[in-house]
């Protein structure tokens, strides 16, 4: 058998439709198939390689740190330097009241653990979160996910969780004294990059402050400079009790995090003791790329020159096909006619060498989310090969 064999027959499918290729290097925005083709990595990874890939400086801190130690005990017992580093690093990065770090495997522990905490600090057990949102794939996190479609095969899920329309008046309705949380997005990711207002932002926050209702923001995709700063809530000047962190948190190795106020956090290490319990959440080797991958964001000017490439995307991407497009930053969700069309001109990305797809509850929508170290002239390009292949797709009918 062929490696495309035996990645059909061993490796577990969750699509009927991989997009299969066999990747062997990834360097800067790029990424090289086993026949030396050169793709532009036009999701980041789904997010995730925020500084590009394969960072030298990246490298350097997983090999010195995989040579120094890798797992040692579980979660929160030995002082290991690059966690408690990095968790100094990220929360100088923060308001103050998001002082403390909770390091997990996963976006998804992320969430279970911030929803954990809301109820132990609350005790009350209602849930409020989003239709179209994504939250994590474990039984907790699906409980949120923002569709019955995915949600109907794996029930029994959490009860008490209640689903509302992101940015109406039903959702600041329905927080009231019997709330633990709300969990939402600054911008709705899987929706197809879609942004609330920031009046609606605020009320749930004044909201969540009347009945002591935890504002739980989930970063995860929007974190790490993606929107134009590095966190998407600066925008909005509301402040989350609890930050939900994952994808380009682990410079391209495995890692989340949950981050609130110690004395919030704190209740997690009495009634019971070990109130979260992880392996390895905050693997040394995932803080240390993580740390590393977060000081050359901050070294160089990525960030800041979002603004100038959002406008790029909103020039550039105009074509009689596209039907609308929602940018957030270096992020664009392209409306096409269906997800059949999206399919095909997101195959045909491919053929012209870029790395795309669609979002989970916007399936007629072309994903753009390239690394921010992408210049000007690359980013012009993949609007180019994307306005080729809405051509090239159509041409054909
Ligand atoms: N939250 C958001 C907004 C996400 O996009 C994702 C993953 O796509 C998650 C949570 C879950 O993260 P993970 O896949 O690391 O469990």
């Amino acid at each position: 058998m062929n490696l495309r064999q035996l990645f059909l027959q061993h490796i577990a499918q969750t699509s009927p439709a991989p997009i299969g290729l066999e990747m062997v290097k990834a360097a800067g925005i790029y990424i090289y198939d086993v026949n030396g083709k050169k793709y532009i990595d036009g999701i980041s990874g789904f997010s995730v390689a925020n500084i590009g890939h394969s960072h030298p400086k990246v490298i350097e801190a997983v090999q010195q740190q995989a040579a120094q130690y890798m797992h040692l005990i579980v979660y929160g017992e030995f002082i290991e330097q690059p966690q408690v580093a990095y968790a100094k690093l990220l929360t100088e990065k923060l308001p103050s009241t998001l002082n403390c770090v909770y390091f997990t495997n996963s976006g998804a522990e992320a969430v279970e653990g911030a929803m954990k905490l809301a109820k132990r600090i609350t005790n009350r057990s209602k849930i409020i979160c989003f239709n179209k949102s994504y939250h994590g794939s474990t039984q907790g996190a699906l409980s949120l996910m923002g569709d019955e479609y995915w949600r109907n095969s794996f029930r029994p899920l959490l009860p008490d969780i209640h689903h509302v329309d992101y940015n109406s008046q039903d959702a600041i309705d329905a927080i009231d004294n019997t709330t633990a949380c709300v969990i939402l997005e600054p911008v709705q990711a899987e929706a197809g990059v879609v942004k609330p207002t920031i009046k609606w932002l605020q009320a749930i926050r004044e909201q969540c402050n009347k009945h002591c209702v935890l504002m739980i923001f989930d970063e995860i995709q929007t974190g790490f400079g993606r929107t134009g700063s590095l966190w998407a809530f600066e925008q909005s000047n509301v402040v989350p009790d609890i930050l939900l962190l994952g994808k380009a948190l682990g410079g391209g190795m495995p890692l989340g995090a949950f981050i609130a106020d110690k004395r919030l956090m704190d209740t997690l290490s009495y009634n019971p003791v070990l109130g979260h319990i992880t392996t390895f959440g905050g693997h040394p080797v995932s803080c240390a790329a993580g740390k590393a991958a977060l000081e050359i964001l901050m070294e160089n000017n990525w960030i800041n020159e979002v603004e100038i490439k959002e406008k790029i995307l909103v020039n550039k991407l105009h074509h009689p096909q596209i039907k609308n497009v929602n940018i957030a930053g270096l992020w664009a969700a392209i409306e096409l006619q269906d997800f059949e069309t999206t399919q095909q001109v997101a195959h045909q990305c491919v053929v012209n060498g870029l790395i795309t797809d669609w979002f989970l509850f916007a399936t007629n929508c072309i994903r753009i989310a390239p690394p921010l170290c992408t210049t000007e002239e690359q980013l012009k390009a993949i609007c180019d090969i994307v306005i080729k292949s809405i051509n090239e797709v159509y041409s054909k009918y």
